[in-house]
């Protein structure tokens, strides 16, 4: 499945248009993402069995943010071997965790304002949280996840490394995490360990890799978060970037007004932001 957040409602996107899922469910589930997370489980059984509502067309642009109101959100930093090396950090034994604040996240198609001439990107994709998770282990972890979605996590680099290290407000800024275009599911990949990403400034791509590169792989990643914490649905987990960061360019590169940022997954698609 593909599942969009159009107008506050989820919605399925089906090659006919988009289909509403409270009314194809009759009110079982929806009609915000956040109450369609809250019961994942049934409504993933559900899914083949609603009977769809009269499909409409959207307005791509119009598309929202897949997980508007996470109880948390997690990124993972140094998650390439490559990122890693040309930050000039050795690879961590342990996911390097932080947190990107909520209030930071934003649609698919969005405007980025700078917060100052350091300001960089990485491509990500984005793991969201379908079930519950407690001391789970690797092999049972995939079974947590409800889908990916492409990010961006936008890095104001001066700020991230102001007074020792601020990882969490360097990117947080507002509008620094862009989600989209949809939640696609697992089932609708041949191989969700192994997805290409990149990342284009003004049509010139900076970054790309596969999935296929990440140290800890999304199932490791549920397991050894939920062994200190409870993940809940719709959680969000920005899982790395590969290299090719603005930073680590000889020279630097930054993002600057009228840049426009193009980052995309494999499978899921495309995420566009305006710099502004
Ligand atoms: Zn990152």
């Amino acid at each position: 499945m593909r599942i969009a957040n159009y107008q506050d409602r989820a919605v399925l996107l089906t090659p006919d248009g988009a289909v509403d899922i409270e009314t194809s469910s009759r009110g079982q589930f929806g009609p915000t993402m956040r109450d369609l997370y809250d019961h994942w489980d049934s409504f993933h059984v559900a899914s083949s069995t609603l009977t769809l509502a009269p499909a409409f067309e959207v307005d791509e642009a119009l598309l929202e943010n897949p997980s508007p109101e996470p109880r948390q959100v997690f990124a993972i930093g140094l998650n390439y071997r490559s990122h890693a090396n040309e930050m000039g950090f050795t690879v961590p034994s342990v996911p390097a965790t932080f947190t990107k604040f909520p209030s930071c996240l934003a649609g698919p198609y969005s405007t980025v304002t700078l917060s100052g001439d350091t300001v960089d990107w990485e491509v990500e994709l984005v793991v969201i949280v379908g079930r519950q998770a407690d001391h789970v282990a690797v092999e049972e972890a995939w079974s947590h996840v409800a889908g990916f979605s492409v990010g961006q996590d936008i890095s104001d680099r001066t700020i991230q490394k102001a007074a020792g290290q601020q990882f969490s407000l360097g990117k947080s800024f507002r509008g620094f995490g862009p989600i989209g275009p949809c939640l696609v599911t697992l089932d609708e990949f041949s191989n969700p360990s192994n997805l290409v990403l990149d990342c284009k400034v003004n049509g010139i791509e900076v970054q790309r890799d596969t999935t296929a590169s990440m140290i800890f792989s999304v199932p490791e990643l549920i397991s050894e978060l939920s062994n200190v914490l409870t993940l809940y649905p719709g959680d969000v987990i920005f899982t790395g970037t590969p290299s090719g960061a603005g930073v680590a360019r000889t020279p630097p590169q930054f993002l600057k007004s009228g840049d426009i940022l193009e980052s995309s997954i494999e499978g899921i698609g495309t995420i566009r932001q305006l710099v502004a």
